[in-house]
Order: structure tokens, then sequence, then C-alpha cells
């Protein structure tokens, strides 16, 4: 997170580390863990991403989308969520698990359940409180838009350049998740198709403007990886 964190970030981690030593020590003990998460052109919506398990490198991976990779997608692309965003929840709780029963890939709470956040609290002030969740393992295997993932795909030779592009592709994924339950919230009445065509439109513009200056940066230097056409 930035140096200068907005109020509401600060009040959460004020009140998150100030809770009582056992609940915490129940939640260490669960392997729940909590991470803020903010945009960095904004001060809100201010992003809780719960996670439990053994994976907390995944929380991670949310966090960047947020705090890095929301500023490298093009204008338009904020432009499609300026609204939303400013109109989002001050607060929005993602439970990160792997998988979810019915096999989406989120959902929007109608409750919010995650315990420091179900009631009231000072610390919130005005901010109301959202909550959704996604399912990480779902999202690594999802084929977002299916020939454009895959005719990217061969263009990174296998190595280096090909991981950091999945790990980019896959924190898009997450980016246009968050995005898409976000505006659901924001607007309940709006169809799936709306709202789907809005956070895929989001990530293959984000994604193709990654390959661009991935492609241009490429050209100017002499890259292994890149020059050695599949033989790895
Ligand atoms: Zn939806």
């Amino acid at each position: 997170m930035p140096q200068d964190r907005p109020p509401l970030a600060l009040a959460i981690e004020n009140y998150l580390a100030s809770r009582p030593w056992a609940a915490r020590w129940l939640e260490r003990a669960a392997g729940r863990r909590y991470r803020l998460a903010v945009f960095p052109d904004r001060q809100e919506p201010v992003v809780v991403i719960a996670h439990r398990g053994r994976n907390p490198a995944r929380m991670e991976q949310v966090a960047r989308a947020v705090e890095q990779d929301w500023a490298e997608t093009p204008r338009h692309c904020h432009d499609a969520y300026e609204d939303i965003l400013a109109h989002a929840p001050g607060l929005i709780v993602v439970q990160l698990r792997r998988k979810n029963v019915c096999g989406c890939l989120g959902h929007r709470h109608v409750i919010v359940k995650e315990i420091p956040f179900s009631e009231p609290h000072d610390a919130f002030g005005d901010a109301a409180v959202g909550e959704m969740d996604i399912a990480f393992d779902r999202v690594e295997s999802w084929l977002a838009q299916p020939l454009m993932d895959t005719a990217l795909d061969t263009q990174f030779i296998a190595g280096s350049r090909r991981k950091e592009f999945h790990e980019q592709q896959l924190r898009f994924r997450l980016l246009s998740i968050l995005l898409h339950e976000t505006h659901h919230m924001v607007a309940p009445e709006a169809t799936e198709d709306v709202v789907r065509g809005r956070s895929l439109t989001f990530y293959r513009d984000a994604l193709a403007n990654y390959v661009e200056i991935a492609r241009a940066s490429l050209s100017l230097t002499i890259d292994r990886s890149f020059s050695r056409l599949g033989k790895e």
C-alpha cells in the first residue's frame, strides 16, 4: 500500500489490530489473514482481502492487481469503471477461496459474513460495507476470451516472458472479476450481459495493452526468451 494511506484504510488497519487478542489468535490459528489494498488513484473503496489457508501469496496477487495493475490499464478501461468505483461501498471485503460449491468465478454477497465486518463499527465511519467471494482455482483455469488468450499465448515463447505473461493475465482476470462484482453491487438492476460485457472488455483491452507494451519493449532490447522461437 502506498505511504500516504487513505484515512479509511488506516482506520481499518487500526481496527483489525486492536481487536481482542483471543479473537486474533483464533483467526491466525485458523489460517485467516487480511490484507488491505487501495486503488492508487482513489481513497475508496478500500479492498479487504480475506484469505483462509496455506496460500497467502494469492492474497498478494489480488492486492497487486488493485495497487499496481489497475494503474497500467488504458485510460478508457478506467473510464468504464469510474462511476462504478465512485459509487461503490467504501469497504469491499473479498473472500478469497479456492473453489465455490456452484463453480462460479465469484459472487457478491447480500449479507456481509466476514466476522470483523459483519457488524457496524465506528472504524468504518460512513462507509458502507460490501462483500464478494472469488474462487481462485476457477479463475486460474478460466479462459476469459478463449480466442484471444490462446492467440496471445503463442506470442510469448516458453521461458521467463511467458511466465510473466501468465501472471499478468491472472491478475487482470482477478481485477476484472473484482470490478464485475462491484458493478453488480452498485447497479443491482443491471443485467448479467451488461455487467459481463463491461468486465470482459476491460480484461481484453487491459491485456492487449500489456502485450503491445511488452512487444514494443522487446523490439528495443535483445531478448533471448523471445528470439529463441519456441526451442525451449
Ligand atoms: Zn455477474
